[in-house]
Order: structure tokens, then sequence, then C-alpha cells
């Protein structure tokens, strides 16, 4: 038994997914302990109310605020190659077509992709999952979606796999070969669909637990909503979940789909318009939104008030990836979302923990402090969590937990965390 004591703040987040209109009605317990046994929380409440059980252990908390671990529920974590340059020629004025006419865009990481081995995809994301753990991220979501050929797409999601044996953050797979089509079927859509959606393929995913979803680029300049269905239709007869990236840079009817197709989540949502907000909302879908890209590429953020306002679940993720949004602090896209978006942090909060574990079907276990769930935490070198997102330039968290056994702990008030 491991207690927790003095607890500055205890940030009871419920279990997801949360109501947007309830995100912000949290409560919290100030001077708190809370009990871990066999890796669940078994107890938790005043730390003067406590029965010090016997064989206890205890983590000093320093009055530190305490929340459940972060949950990155859509990234592209695994890459290779970088792209900088485009990131200068985007503030030169330069616009996506130009890029990708004079040889940037997806294209570069794909090609990177291919000629990296699974070694070295391993190699390059391990030192990035090390740095979101020390921001307090204990499971995060991969796609695959740089390989586009039927052995690059296995290929990342071996990777994923193996990644998950060797570290302490619980990855979750989503395949996503219907990204973008690559170069070699760029007038063949169809077709490139035929063979990445090929049973033997699907099988072998399902087979071999490579991923548990399917997530498809929905949006003008990739796939239509006619060719995004037949993607998640087929998958999902295969067991994968589906989610979709949806009205990011137009409003394509992703959304609609999105509800008709039984989504656990859409992500983006950008563009999103009223009618699509209602379809989500009675299809009972996630809304993700990664306010981290927009702030990247300096375009208008999701419409997140409206969502809330109309109830949805929200959740918040980071969308790392090397184009769009070289971003890997959750925390920080957190604060983005407070500062961009107006949601409070409290909203933050629960968008990034409860929502983002329904988002990834794990909200029996995951992302909210409450008796029975997975004992995942952390603690910050703050007193409350208002605070910790007031600092976005910092790094607060002190104390990482994952199954209750401590992954992670360094940094002090001093500066000196990382
Ligand atoms: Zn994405």
């Amino acid at each position: 038994v491991l207690a927790i004591r003095n607890i500055g703040e205890l940030v009871v987040v419920p279990p997801g997914p949360v109501g947007g209109r309830l995100m912000r009605d949290v409560s919290a317990v100030r001077s708190a302990t809370l009990l871990i046994d066999g890796g669940r929380i078994v107890w938790f409440g005043l730390d003067n109310e406590l029965t010090v059980p016997p064989d206890c252990e205890t983590l000093d908390a320093q009055c530190g605020c305490v929340l459940p671990g972060l949950i990155d529920c859509h990234t592209h974590t695994v890459f290779a190659g970088t792209r900088e340059h485009e990131f200068t020629q985007r503030i030169e004025g330069k616009s996506y077509a130009e890029i990708a006419e004079s040889g940037g865009g997806i294209r570069v990481t794909v090609e990177a992709v291919r000629a990296a081995s699974r070694e070295q995809l391993v190699e390059l994301a391990l030192p990035r999952l090390q740095r979101m753990l020390r921001r307090g991220v204990t499971t995060v979501e991969i796609k695959s979606g740089y390989g586009l050929t039927v052995e690059d797409e296995i290929k990342m999601l071996e990777v994923i796999q193996r990644l998950n044996t060797l570290q302490p953050i619980e990855l979750v797979a989503t395949y996503l070969a219907a990204h973008t089509t690559p170069r070699e079927c760029a007038a063949r859509p169809d077709a490139y669909l035929d063979l990445v959606l090929d049973d033997a393929v699907l099988t072998r995913i399902r087979d071999e637990k490579l991923a548990e979803f399917c997530d498809v680029f929905c949006e003008r300049t990739a796939f239509n909503v006619e060719q995004s269905r037949r993607v998640l239709a087929t998958a999902k007869r295969f067991g994968l979940t589906p989610r979709l990236h949806a009205d990011q840079i137009t409003q394509s009817g992703a959304s609609m789909l999105a509800a008709e197709v039984g989504a656990v989540s859409a992500d983006h949502l950008e563009t999103i318009d009223d009618a699509g907000i209602a379809a989500l909302k009675a299809a009972g879908c996630v809304a993700v939104l990664l306010p981290g890209c927009s702030f990247f590429l300096g375009v208008e953020q999701a419409p997140a008030r409206r969502i809330l306002d109309a109830d949805l679940p929200v959740a918040l993720a980071t969308d790392y990836n090397p184009g769009s949004a070289m971003i890997e602090s959750l925390p920080l896209v957190m604060h983005i979302a407070c500062t961009q978006m107006r949601m409070t942090p409290t909203e933050a909060i629960v968008a990034a923990t409860a929502n983002a574990a329904a988002a990834l079907e794990r909200e029996g276990r995951l992302g909210a402090i409450q008796t029975g769930m997975q004992a995942d935490l952390i603690i910050l070198d703050v007193p409350n969590h208002q605070r910790w997102l007031y600092e976005p330039g910092r790094n607060c968290v002190r104390t990482v937990v994952k199954k209750g056994r401590i992954v992670a702990e360094y940094g002090t008030a001093d500066g000196s965390a990382i």
C-alpha cells in the first residue's frame, strides 16, 4: 500500500465522458491523502480522516496539486525527419500548396519513414515519449499514416507495439493508412484504398493486435466522405473502432459521417457548424480538439465554447507531428486551450484526462480520481491546478505515478525541472 500524503489540492476528476456543461464543475479536496493498492486507487479523502493501513509506504506530495495522469489521445509520435525548412517558408508567406510543390509537406515525412528501419523509428520515438512522461503524460495514442504502403504501415504499427514494451507510457495504436494518397497512387485513391483495406492486411492487424482504432483524414485534399465511409466501415468489420480527422480545413460532412459510422471521436473540428455539433452530440461522439495545431499554423481555432455549450464531451490532444504541430507538451496545449479557445483550466484538465480516456475507450480504467481506477497520477510542484496552466513555460510536474509505481521523479520549485 502506498499513501500519497500532504496533497495541497486533489482534483477529483470524475470518470468520462463528461459533458461540456459539467466540465467546469469538478470538486477538489484540500489537505488530502490518496491510498493505492494493487496499482489502483483504493481510498482518498481528508488527510486527518486517514486510518493508516499496516505496511504502508508514504509519498509526501509537499502540498502539491495531484490529478490523474494526462492522456494524449491524438498524436503522430512515430515519425522520421523534421520539417523546420517548411516552418520558415510558412512564416515567409508560402501556402501549403506552394510548399508541397517545392518538395515539402507530408511527402518528406513519408519518404523518411519509408527509409527508416524499425529500430531507427523506435530510437527516434523513445526520447519523445520520455519527455512526454516528464510532462505528466501516462497514456498516448499514436497513429500510423507515414508509411502509405502496406509494409510501411505495418512497420509503423509494429514500432508502436514495440515502444509499448520499452517505456512506462501506455500506448494505443491507430491505423491511419488513409492519411493521404501516396505519390505513386496520386490519381488512383480508390486503388490505394484497395491495397490498405485488403482482407489479409486487416486480418493481420486484428490477429497481431497491431491497432485498436482506424482513422481517416476526411478532407477535400485527402479522402472524401464516400471513401472515408468505406475505410471506416471496412476496418470496423475487423474490430477496429472508427475515429476521424474531421472538419479541419473545410466542412466536408465529416462530422455527419462520424455520427453515422458510430465513431468514438471526431478530431480537429476547426470548421464544424451547428448541424455537425448536433450530429456528434446525438451520436455520443467525443469532440477531440487540437489547439496546438492551429496555434502552430497561425490559423483559426475550433469553436470550443459552442461545442462545450452544446454539452459535447470535449477532449484535448497535442496532434504531435512534424508538419502542423511539432509540440509534444500536452500541458502547453492545455494552456493554449485556455488562452486561445477560452476553456477554463478545470475544463482543460477534464479534457486531457477523463474525456481523453473516453476517446480511447478507457474511461472505465483511466483518467479519473475514483476508487477502483488505475493509479495513474501526477504530483505538481504548485499548490493548485489553475496555477499550473497559468505557467506554460515551466514544467510543474514533479512526480509521475503509473499503475501505482513512481515512474518519473525529478525537478523542484527551484526551476531544475526540465
Ligand atoms: Zn492528426
